[in-house]
């Protein structure tokens, strides 16, 4: 690994209002600087970050250094020359590639990173842009002229060069550069445009901290999502009815199970209990436990969804499939749903009940019982 990242946040952010500079301020609970660095950090290609800092903001820096393993680095006057101290800080090193990225823009994704990085196998450098859609204007206060977006873009971070030709642009640009890849074009070198991403933005006006906050809340609600799937089979024996998805059916034969053998209710509660990664029905209600003989699968469909609220979640959406060729379930299928809503205490338009046959192939199309697959989606409460 010989590629590394240099995060500017030595600014004063003056545009973004008063109190902290903008990289320093809190978006949901953690700096935009502690979103971009940690970015880098997690990122498995880069192996050195440097956090680049004005020096009234070491409190604030060391910290987040220190968790991420990178290192700090005081920067310049402007932004130019505290990219110049971080390239400087790397003279030498043995880095190949560098990526340099500002600490305004909290939402870079490992993607995008990986994508400058394997641009640079190929230009001396590379940076993402995202192509104007919006047609623009020259003009102040009305339209002086039409400006063709045609090939135009809109720069973003991170830039990536080879170290030693960028260390040389900085060394020589006379200064005032508005970004790294200002300086590059200066020095002769080639940067190719790697794909942007809107999300990628830069907060600049007080008005992009709400903006980031949805943005943060969204993405931790995404991650907090759980996805399970479960399956089950029971086996027909004597009987007079079945019991699928808590609505008992009459029927020429009966399941066989230790509990009331509700396949469908099983497939549902183990597809939870495979979300949380929290093992299954048999491990939370042992079947060598006399106990649980003939009991309602409602204590297991119930047991799961309070892990499941324990761990802050519920069901998003479930999908339930009933594998059989009799029963028919389509005219008991909304009721199915509606129970299982009930006991997993989401709204029944939440829950999908349907049903196939195996067009009589296989043990299920022989009538020799029952099969029944679920997936669910956990989201926060
Ligand atoms: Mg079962």
């Amino acid at each position: 690994l010989t590629d590394a990242a240099i995060i500017v946040a030595a600014g004063r952010g003056i545009r973004a209002g008063v109190g902290l500079p903008k990289q320093w301020r809190e978006i949901a609970g953690r700096s935009s600087a502690a979103r971009a660095l940690a970015a880098f950090a997690e990122h498995p290609e880069i192996a050195t970050c440097l956090l680049v800092i004005h020096p009234d903001d070491v409190g604030l820096a060391a910290p987040l250094a220190e968790a991420c393993g990178a290192q700090v680095v005081h920067g310049g006057a402007d932004r130019a020359a505290s990219v110049r101290a971080g390239l400087e800080a790397l003279a030498g090193s043995g880095v190949r590639n560098v990526l340099i990225h500002d600490a305004a823009r909290p939402f870079v994704s490992a993607a995008l990173i990986s994508r400058v990085i394997a641009a640079l196998g190929r230009a001396q450098g590379a940076a993402p842009g995202v192509a104007v859609t919006d047609a623009l204007w020259q003009g102040e206060g009305r339209v002086g002229a039409i400006v063709p977006r045609n090939g135009l873009h809109r720069a973003q971070t991170p830039q990536g060069f080879r170290l030693e030709a960028i260390l040389a642009a900085h060394r020589a640009h006379p200064g005032g550069a508005a970004d790294d890849v200002e300086v590059a074009l200066a020095a002769g070198l080639e940067v190719a445009i790697v794909p942007g991403e809107e999300d990628n933005f830069k907060i600049t006006a007080p008005g992009d901290f709400a903006r980031a906050a949805r943005h943060a809340e969204s993405q931790a609600g995404e991650s907090a999502m759980r996805i399970g799937q479960g399956h089950d089979v029971h086996r027909f024996t004597e009987g007079d009815h079945v019991i699928l998805c808590g609505v008992t059916i009459p029927h020429t034969r009966g399941l066989d199970g230790h509990s009331d053998a509700d396949v469908g209710m099983h497939a549902l509660t183990d597809a939870i209990y495979g979300a949380l990664a929290d093992g299954d029905i048999g491990r939370h209600f042992p079947p060598s436990d006399p106990q649980w003989r003939g009991a309602a699968s409602e204590i297991f469909l119930a047991h799961a969804v309070q892990r499941a609220a324990a761990r802050g979640l519920r069901i998003g959406n479930a999908d339930v499939t009933l594998i059989c060729e009799e029963p028919k379930i389509g005219p008991h299928a909304a009721r199915m749903a509606a129970e299982l809503g009930r006991i997993a205490e989401v709204e029944p338009s939440c829950i999908s009940v349907k049903a196939t046959t195996s067009e009589r192939l296989g043990f299920t199309g022989r009538g020799e019982g029952i099969a029944a697959s679920a997936v669910v989606l956990l989201v926060p409460r």
